[in-house]
C-alpha cells in the first residue's frame, strides 16, 4: 500500500486540539469582546516571555508587523533598508509599504543573509537591516549586531518562520530593536486564520507600536499619527493561546524529523546542517538537489508531495522592477533557486510518513527515477 504523505496537514493538528479550540473560542463569544481584552494581553504577556522580551505587541499579521515596525523607528520615503533577496516577498513589502527602498543583498549556502555582504551595500541613506531567519534557521545575529552598532543601523528581525528559534542560546526576536513575527496558519506557531506579533525591547516603542496597530490612537479620541487597523483578532489570540501551551512539544517533534532527515539524506542531497549556535525550529527543511523539478515529479509520483521556497528571488519578481535589479545581481540565491525542495515536515507526520519521503528521495538517486 502506497503511503500518502501531504505537504501539510493543518486538518490532523486542528482535530487533536478540537475540545480545547472549542473550549477558548466559546469563552470569547460568550464574553462579546471581540477587539483586543484579556486574551490578546495573555497571549502578548506569554509571548513576551518565551522570546525573552519585556514586551510584545499583537499584530494582524508578519506582514503589518514588518510595516509598523519600520514605521515606528521613523523609517519611510528616501531610506533604505537591506533585507536579503532570498526571502518570502513580504521580506521586501514590508520596506517598499513604508516608502522606503528595499536594497537586497545575496545569502549563504544555509540559505541566509550573508553578513560579509551586509557592509559593502550601506549607503548615506541607510537605516536598517532586516535579517530573515529562514525556515527557521537563525541568521548570524553575532556579526550582523555587530555591523548594525558599528554603523548606528536598526536591526529589525523577520522572524516570521522562527518562532522558538534561538541563536547563542538567546531567543529568536530578542535580538534587533524590534523582532516580527507571523502566525499565519502554517507557520510554526498558526492561528485559524491571519495573526502576527512583534517583540520589543523598549517600552515606548511597544507604546508606539500599539497605537500604531489601533489607526494611531492614543486614547479612545486622541490620534497621534495616521494609522493602519492591524490589530492581533481576539478569536486568534485566545486560539494562540491554546496552542502556545503546546508548542515546545512540537518544536522537538519538528527537530527530530529533521534529525532524522538530515542522518538519512546526507551524501544523497544537500541537507541543512546545524551550527552549534543554532537551535533552529524546522518552518521548513529545505534540501538542496540536482535535478530538482524531476526529484519532485518523482516524489509526487510516490504520494509525497513538496514544495519550493522560493522558485522566484525578491529582486527577479515583476513588483521589483522600479527597483532595477537584473538576472545575475545575487548569485548564489539565484542558484539556489533552483536547487532548493521543502520537504514535509510537521509535528504530526508519522515516523512511517518520513521513511516513505526519505525512501523517495534516495530511491530516486539510486538510479529508479
Ligand atoms: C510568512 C512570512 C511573512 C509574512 O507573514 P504574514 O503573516 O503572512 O503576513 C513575512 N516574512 C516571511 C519570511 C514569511 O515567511
Amino acid at each position: 500500500m502506497r503511503l500518502s504523505v501531504p505537504f501539510v496537514a493543518l486538518d490532523v493538528q486542528q482535530r487533536l486540539l478540537k475540545p480545547e479550540l472549542m473550549a477558548a473560542v466559546e469563552a470569547v463569544l460568550d464574553g462579546g469582546q471581540f477587539i483586543l481584552g484579556q486574551e490578546v494581553a495573555d497571549f502578548e504577556k506569554s509571548f513576551a516571555a518565551l522570546a525573552g522580551c519585556p514586551a510584545a505587541v499583537g499584530i494582524a499579521s508578519g506582514t503589518c508587523a514588518l510595516v509598523l515596525s519600520l514605521r515606528a523607528l521613523g523609517i519611510g520615503q528616501g531610506d533604505e533598508v537591506i533585507t536579503p533577496a532570498n526571502s518570502f516577498v513580504a521580506s521586501a513589502a514590508g520596506v517598499a509599504l513604508t516608502g522606503a527602498r528595499p536594497v537586497f543583498v545575496d545569502v549563504r549556502e544555509d540559505l541566509n543573509i550573508d553578513p560579509a555582504l551586509i557592509e559593502p551595500a550601506i549607503t548615506p541613506r541607510t537605516r536598517a537591516i532586516i535579517p530573515v531567519h529562514l525556515t527557521g534557521r537563525p541568521a548570524a545575529m553575532d556579526r550582523i549586531g555587530e555591523i548594525a552598532t558599528r554603523r548606528g543601523l536598526a536591526v529589525v528581525e523577520d522572524a516570521a518562520q522562527a518562532v522558538g528559534a534561538r541563536f547563542a542560546g538567546r531567543p529568536i526576536g530578542s535580538f534587533g530593536e524590534i523582532g516580527c513575527f507571523s502566525l499565519h496558519p502554517l507557520k510554526n506557531l498558526g492561528a485559524c486564520g491571519d495573526a502576527g506579533v512583534v517583540t520589543v525591547r523598549d517600552e515606548s516603542l511597544a507604546r508606539a507600536l500599539r497605537n500604531a496597530r489601533n489607526h494611531g490612537l492614543r486614547d479612545r479620541d486622541t490620534c497621534e499619527a495616521w494609522s493602519y487597523n492591524c490589530r492581533l483578532d481576539t478569536l486568534q489570540a485566545a486560539i494562540l493561546n491554546v496552542k502556545l501551551r503546546h508548542l515546545e512539544r512540537w518544536t522537538i517533534a519538528k527537530r527530530r524529523i529533521a534529525a532524522r532527515y538530515r542522518d538519512a539524506l546526507a551524501g544523497v542531497v544537500g541537507v541543512p546542517d546545524e551550527r552549534p549556535d543554532e537551535f533552529g525550529v524546522y518552518q521548513t527543511f529545505v534540501v538542496r538537489a540536482e535535478r530538482r523539478d524531476d526529484l519532485q515529479r518523482y516524489l509526487a509520483q510516490r504520494g509525497v508531495d513538496s514544495r519550493i521556497h522560493y522558485p522566484l528571488p525578491l529582486h527577479l519578481q515583476e513588483a521589483a522592477r522600479p527597483l532595477g535589479y537584473r538576472k545575475g545581481d545575487f548569485p548564489v540565491t539565484e542558484r539556489l533557486a533552483t536547487e532548493i525542495l521543502s520537504l514535509p515536515i510537521y509535528p504530526e507526520l508519522a515516523d512511517a510518513q518520513a521513511e516513505a519521503v526519505i525512501a523517495g528521495v534516495t530511491s530516486f538517486y539510486a538510479g529508479r527515477g
